[in-house]
């Protein structure tokens, strides 16, 4: 059999509009500019994402959680860094007015939009954070960000939970939210957007432990993304070299998937050193140092090491994973998402062969039953090779169907949809069998 990967974003597009996963925000207006809506089997998918992350990253001794709001004073953005430096560097074309990143395109070569030659403007630094107003009074005592990442709702936080949580040297917090970013060149569907969900923590480490902790988590969050159904053969890691590096960091790597538009970062593990908590203690005149009771109460600033994952990008990496054709151009041709069991949104499909009381009846209570327990469908409309094909699509690992036979011996069909083979399992043991397949 001919099996191929997704080889173009559109085909994926098309998939996730056409079967309810993602839609363009505001579609009826005519859309807007790099924001998407996710449908009933996106935002299945999502939360399964940030459930299995959560589950990951704070079940375990050493992480706690923490949801911070997204507007925040604005001196953390000064203090971050932000207001000065989150900034690309813009230039138009004259002709035509587009607008680029100057370090995306080349400056010397035609206008990518209008082909006019050596007509660019001046680079001008253009602060890709979103500034809203808040209160009646409209000046600039109150301009708000929304924020253009989670990472500082964690560092302000720092003092208030170590000091709660009781939490010891090394300790993390974790935290999942929107964050914001006006970016200049967005697309490529949901992998640059201008409202995206991160998955952030920061992890609180002794100054000089700091590679071997870098060490775990680069290890940990590979292992989460396989976890996650994603081939390991689609995974690499990107070290930031020299010049790549971050002023404050003292050493990076990127988690890179091979998206069908080629290597994108995915997740970024980053050692910060004390350069966060030492800017907040500056701008805010706040002691954040820890006092390490297991060092002589010796006080110091903790350094950071970072995993900061796109929820929206690492979702996207699992669709193009799970994409595949079989027999493309042929009669046989069957698009299916292999999604691993456990990250399908829908867990299964329920399908009287016809619609007839008798086989509804054995079928509406199955579902009910499994619906205890599952996320599931129940489908009676159409053939039941059409009613195949869209769970195909959509992913779902396992069809349960009602027959005649049912009636008879109290078997049902169970439709394997990578093999597509069948076979027959007794109607009391399939709570059993879902719960062994869906196992992670
Ligand atoms: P890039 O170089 O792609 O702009 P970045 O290095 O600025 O990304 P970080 O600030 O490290 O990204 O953000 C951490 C993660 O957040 C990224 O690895 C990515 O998964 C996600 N992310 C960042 N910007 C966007 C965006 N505009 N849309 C969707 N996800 C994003």
């Amino acid at each position: 059999m001919v099996e191929k990967n997704l080889e173009s974003m559109n085909d994926l597009v098309s998939l996730c509009k056409r079967r309810g996963f993602i839609f363009q925000s505001s579609e009826i207006y005519g859309g807007l500019g790099s924001c998407w809506d996710y449908g009933p089997l996106g935002v299945e998918l999502k939360n399964i994402v940030k459930n299995r992350w959560w589950k990951a990253m704070t079940y375990r001794d050493d992480v706690v959680g923490v949801d911070a709001s997204i507007l925040m004073h604005p001196t953390v953005w000064k203090a971050s860094g932000h207001v000065d430096n989150f900034t690309d560097p813009l230039i138009d074309c004259k002709k035509c007015k587009s607008r680029f990143r100057e370090d995306k395109i080349d400056v010397n070569a035609p206008c990518p939009n209008c082909g006019a030659q050596g007509e660019f403007t001046e680079a001008r630094e253009f602060n890709l954070m979103f500034k809203t107003q808040m209160g009646a009074v409209e000046d600039t005592a109150s301009t708000v960000f929304l924020r253009p990442e989670t990472a500082q709702g964690i560092f302000v936080n720092f003092p208030n939970i170590q000091s709660t949580m009781r939490k010891k040297l090394p300790f993390g917090i974790a935290q999942i939210g929107k964050a914001f970013r006006n970016e200049i060149t967005p697309g490529n569907f949901i992998f640059r957007t201008r409202e995206f969900e991160q998955m952030e923590m920061q992890y609180f480490v002794k100054p000089g432990s700091q590679k071997e902790f870098m060490e775990m988590w680069k290890e940990e969050r590979w292992k989460w993304h396989v976890s996650n159904g994603i081939r390991p053969e689609k995974l690499r890691y990107h070290p930031h070299g020299e010049g790549e590096l971050a002023h404050y960091a003292d050493a990076a790597l990127d988690i890179e998937y091979e998206f069908p538009i080629g290597w994108g970062e995915m997740e970024g593990v980053h050692s910060r050193t004390d350069f966060d908590l030492k800017q907040h203690q500056e701008f805010s005149g706040k002691n954040l140092q820890y006092v390490d009771q297991l060092d002589g109460n010796k006080k110091y600033i903790p350094y950071v090491i970072e995993t900061s994952v796109g929820c929206d990008r690492h979702l996207l990496a699992i669709l193009c994973d799970a994409y595949r054709v079989e027999n493309p151009g042929t009669e046989e041709e069957r698009v299916v998402m292999r999604f691993a069991p456990h990250m399908a949104p829908i867990k299964a499909a329920v399908m009287p062969l016809m619609k007839k009381p008798e086989l509804e009846e054995i079928a509406t209570g199955l579902y009910k039953e499994l619906q205890k327990y599952f996320k599931i469908e129940y489908d009676v409309a159409g053939s039941i090779g059409k009613r195949y094909r869209r769970q195909d699509e959509i992913g779902t690992p396992y069809c349960f169907t009602i027959d005649y036979d049912t009636i008879e011996d109290r078997t049902v069909t169970v439709r394997d949809r990578d093999s597509m083979s069948q076979e027959r399992v007794s109607l009391d043991k399939i709570v059993d069998f879902m719960r062994d397949k869906i196992r992670d």
